[in-house]
Parts: structure tokens; sequence; C-alpha cells
């Protein structure tokens, strides 16, 4: 078996689902980013019926159902858009590609700029440029989505003046509402006009922005911890997954906001809730882990990665970050992080510092009982 991974360069969607080892993945992009409570109910409802009961929270703030049988996706859909949750067709679907700041409050700017990109999306306005081609929302007073992958950002300032950028640019546009998503549209084209798929990729090639990308950016806030803000309670679940009992008793306490960082506000919540298979403390070891769901989830995963990362969580030095992936096509973790395990057999891994799963490693077929004493080692290191 090849152990090249199947790079297949496009997102699954609710419309056009992705097959993976457990059946059809289907992503939800969830208008501004918001479940309410009998949308919340609705979807456990139908992970349940239609697929095998989990859920995951993508790295793009989307909430993918897993296991669908292909033979009643359609009943499925069906049933998402009577909950107001899917597009009105592929295009606006794949245009409608928005990160959204979790925090944003009503009548705001993140939550104005998402609803006019909603509908430059639906009626096609927004150019496709590819089906992995995105934006991030993030308006608030200072920035804290840069970390996360988009191509266009929508942030602020230290003035105080709203700017446009595009990704991997030091200098942004200022912009105001009125003029943002007319601004979006033709950055978006410039990116196409150069022959690119990414803005960052038509910057490295050597493109020059169009004139007016001459306002410094302020750099982000660090992605936020868990815990009680003024906009609810941050909570998380390991490696993003959640079960749907876990959904539904999410949905009795508020309408939930989607986050990229794996971690769900509860809108409104002015107390951290007590359920088991939520974290809700900052220091929990299984924060310092990411991983796939690996095989036999995935049908490219050569090796298993949440289990193993559960166990080693504990022993991942302070302060560093572990990636486990089923691949080296890195799912999980787009950028680099401190200690990669890129699985390239049953219980066999190559390890990577610094880098992402598919760098060259550092250290070649290792099993999970090398890689526990290699952690330790290297957390008693002075
Ligand atoms: S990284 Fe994980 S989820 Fe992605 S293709 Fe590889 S095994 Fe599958």
């Amino acid at each position: 078996m090849s152990t090249v991974p199947v790079i297949k360069g496009w997102c699954p969607g609710a419309l056009r689902p992705m097959l993976s080892g457990d059946g059809l993945v289907v992503r939800l992009r969830v208008p501004q980013g918001r479940l309410t409570p009998a949308q919340a109910r609705g979807v456990a409802e139908l992970a349940l019926r239609y697929g095998n009961g989990m859920l995951d929270l993508s790295n793009r703030g989307n909430l993918q159902l897993r296991g669908i049988d292909p033979e009643r996706r359609e009943g499925l859909i069906d049933a998402l858009r009577a909950l107001a949750l899917i597009d009105v067709n592929e295009g606006a679907e794949r245009r409608r590609n928005l990160m959204v700041m979790p925090f944003w409050q009503a009548g705001d700017d993140t939550d104005h700029l998402t609803q006019q990109l909603t509908v430059a999306a639906q009626s096609h306005a927004l150019p496709a440029v590819s089906s992995k081609f995105g934006y991030a929302v993030d308006a608030g007073a200072q920035p804290v989505l840069q970390a996360d992958p988009a191509d266009i950002r929508f942030e602020r300032a230290a003035d105080g003046r709203l700017l446009l950028c595009a990704e991997g640019a030091e200098m942004g546009k200022p912009i105001s509402r009125d003029t943002a998503v007319t601004e979006a549209i033709a950055l978006a084209a410039w990116v196409r006009a150069q022959g690119a798929t990414r803005a960052a990729h038509a910057l490295e090639a050597g493109a020059t922005l169009p004139p007016g990308f001459d306002h410094p950016r302020q750099s982000a806030l660090s992605t936020p911890t868990l815990g009680l803000y003024p906009a609810g309670a941050l909570v998380a679940c390991a490696f993003g997954q959640m079960d749907a009992e876990t959904l539904t008793a999410l949905a009795d306490l508020g309408p939930l906001r989607l986050t990229p960082w794996r971690m769900v506000l509860i809108e409104g919540a002015t107390e951290l809730p007590d359920l088991p298979s939520l974290i809700t403390d900052a220091a929990d070891p299984l924060l310092r882990v990411v991983a796939c769901i690996g095989a036999p989830g995935c049908a490219q995963g050569r090796g298993e990665t949440r289990g193993l990362a559960r166990r080693l969580a504990a022993v991942v030095p302070k302060g560093q970050r572990l990636h486990v992936s089923g691949c080296a096509k890195g799912c999980a973790a787009p950028r680099a992080t401190d200690i990669t395990l890129t699985a390239t057999a049953p219980a066999r891994y190559d390890l990577i510092q610094e880098g992402r799963a598919d760098a060259p490693p550092d250290l070649r077929g290792l099993s999970p009982a090398a890689i526990a004493s290699y952690l330790r080692k290297s957390a008693d290191a002075p």
C-alpha cells in the first residue's frame, strides 16, 4: 500500500460530502457559526438517525456528521435544510467558506460583514477561486483568528480602522462596512487573476497587491483558553469530537457558537457546565494533543491516532503541543507543531520536531512505547 496520502484538493461540504472509512462525512458550514438550541438538538438527532452519532468540530469552525450511509444522504440533506443549515446550491456552499470570530455581538462589524458575505455567496457574487479559498471575519478590537487558515481577512487595525487583508501580507487596506464586500470580491478576483488558488500562494509567487494595501495590521491575541467570557462559556471536547448526547446536553444550555479551536462557546452561559464529556479545565493535558480520526475511520489512515494521543497527553512536555496524524496529509494541524507523529503502518510512527506531518522525519518507525520514552526524556531535559 502506498504511504503517500491522496490530496483531494477540496473540502467536504453538506452538498458535496466526502467518503471516508466510516461512511460519508457531511460538513455543515453553520450560518454565522451559531446553532440555536433547536438546530443543535435537530443535528444531534439526525447524527443518530442517519450516521454513527459522532460529530467533529473542524479547524475551520464547521461541524461534521460522520458515518452517513450514502444511500440515505438525500433524506439527511432534506432534514438539514428544514433546520436552515443548507445553502441554496453547491456553488453557494463552496463560496460561503467563512470563519467567524465567535465573540461577536449582534450588529457589530463581525456580525454585519458575515451576513453581507453570506448574501454575496448565495448570489455567487463572491468569486469561486478554489474550494479551499476562505474568509476570516475577525473584526473585534484585536484579531484572534490569525493563526487559523484563511485567504482573505477582515480585521481591525490598532487605530480602530477596519481592514481588508490578504493572507501572508503585512499590510491591509482600510475599508468601511459599506465597501467591505465589494473590496473582498475585488481581492478574491485579484488572486484568481494571478492564476493562484490561495492568496498566500499568489504573494509567495511574487505578485504585488493592488494599490491601497498600505495600512499596518496589528498582531493577534493568543488563542483564547477555556473559561468564562462576557459572551459565554468556552468549553472543549477531546480532539474536537463529541457524541450526539453531548450535543443535545449542550443545546439545553443555550445557543452554541462554533470556533476553529475545536471549542464551543455556550452563548450567555455564566458558569462552566458540569458534563463529563467536556473539557473545562484549561490545564487539562488533552488540550496539548491534536489528532485526526486516523485508521480505521479514515480510509487513508495508516495507523491509530486518538487512542495513542490520549495515552501520551500526560507526558507531552509542558508548553508544547503534540500532533498525531494518521498519514502525511496532516488534516488535524495544517501548520507546524512542536512534535508530530505521522503513522506509517499499524503501531509505527515517524517523529517530526517543529514541523508538519509531511516534513522529513527526525526519527522513523517508532513504536508507541518508544515514543512515550522519548517524550518523558524530553520533559525531564533541563
Ligand atoms: S491526516 Fe488523518 S484524517 Fe487526514 S487523510 Fe490522513 S488519516 Fe485521514
